[in-house]
């Protein structure tokens, strides 16, 4: 896959999807800067398995949802690189309750970690790629801001918020020649995922048309080709990575 830019942040890459953008972004050339919050040993691993494939990498831990660590951040990464090329924005959390038994502070620990944060990271990553007139970012929403799910209207919240964030990023960005495109996948098997009983893991494949949970690979490959030069001319878009859930 082609990429004119030349390096890439990817929040919470120490884990689960993030480690496989990580490893698939550094694989077609990228130095990848590995973020995490509080795993810096699975961080570090995630490193070592990038160079000893022979690609470039560097481990940043910081809480996204901090706006001061978030934009010292970026401001090592460009003072280290010259440049910031690409961000991932795909950190994120899940603090799952019915809403009438869900406080203020569940609902906004879970906005703060996957929504304000998001636009910290669209925001500084917007000042920095201006400068050279290119940037693409990708932010990892889910299925479930597209279609809600009981007992997530935080997360549901959080996600449906980064659709619709993205595509205001896009459009004042465009001109600048930055792109800003959303994924939204639908159950991928991680550590996230893996907190859920035999039961109800059956009961989301059953409704899944392809009879399984994604991989974290391939969330991956849909998020290279997004920030990548093979997709010049899409901006705004949400792609779905669910294996046929949501069509509509
Ligand atoms: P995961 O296995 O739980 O991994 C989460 C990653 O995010 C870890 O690397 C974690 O780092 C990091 N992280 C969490 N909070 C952070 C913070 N405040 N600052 C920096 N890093 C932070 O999750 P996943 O399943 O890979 O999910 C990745 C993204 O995909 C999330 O945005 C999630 O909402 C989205 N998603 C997942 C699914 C799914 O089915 N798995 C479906 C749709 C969307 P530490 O270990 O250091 O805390």
């Amino acid at each position: 896959m082609k990429f004119s830019g030349k390096n890439v942040l990817v929040t919470g890459a120490s884990r689960g999807i993030g480690s496989e953008i990580a490893k698939g972004l550094a694989g077609f050339g990228l130095k990848v800067w590995v973020n995490y919050r509080s795993g810096a040993e699975a961080a570090e691993k995630v490193k070592a398995e990038i160079i000893s494939a022979g690609g470039e990498a560097e481990v940043i831990g910081f809480d996204v949802s901090d706006e001061a660590a978030f934009i010292e951040g970026i401001k090592t990464i460009v003072e280290t690189d010259g440049e910031l090329a690409y961000l991932v924005n795909n950190a994120g959390i899940t603090n799952d309750k019915l809403a009438l038994r869900m406080k203020n502070e569940d609902f906004m620990s879970v906005i703060n970690a996957n929504l304000t944060s998001v636009f910290t990271g669209c925001r500084e990553a917007m000042k920095v790629m201006r400068k050279k007139k290119f940037g693409s970012v990708v932010n990892i929403a889910s299925i479930v801001g597209e279609t809600g799910n009981a007992g997530q209207t935080n997360y549901a919240a959080s996600k449906g918020g980064v659709i619709a964030m993205t595509k205001s990023f896009a459009l004042e960005a465009a001109s600048s020649g930055i792109r800003y495109n959303t994924i939204t996948p639908g159950f991928i098997a991680t550590d996230m995922t893996d907190e859920l009983s035999d039961e109800i893991k059956a009961g989301f494949t059953a409704k899944i048309p392809m009879g399984r949970f994604g991989d974290a690979s391939e969330v991956a490959d849909a998020t290279a080709f997004l920030l990548s030069d093979h997709s010049s001319y899409i901006t705004g878009e949400t792609l779905k990575v669910n294996g046929g859930m949501n069509m509509a």
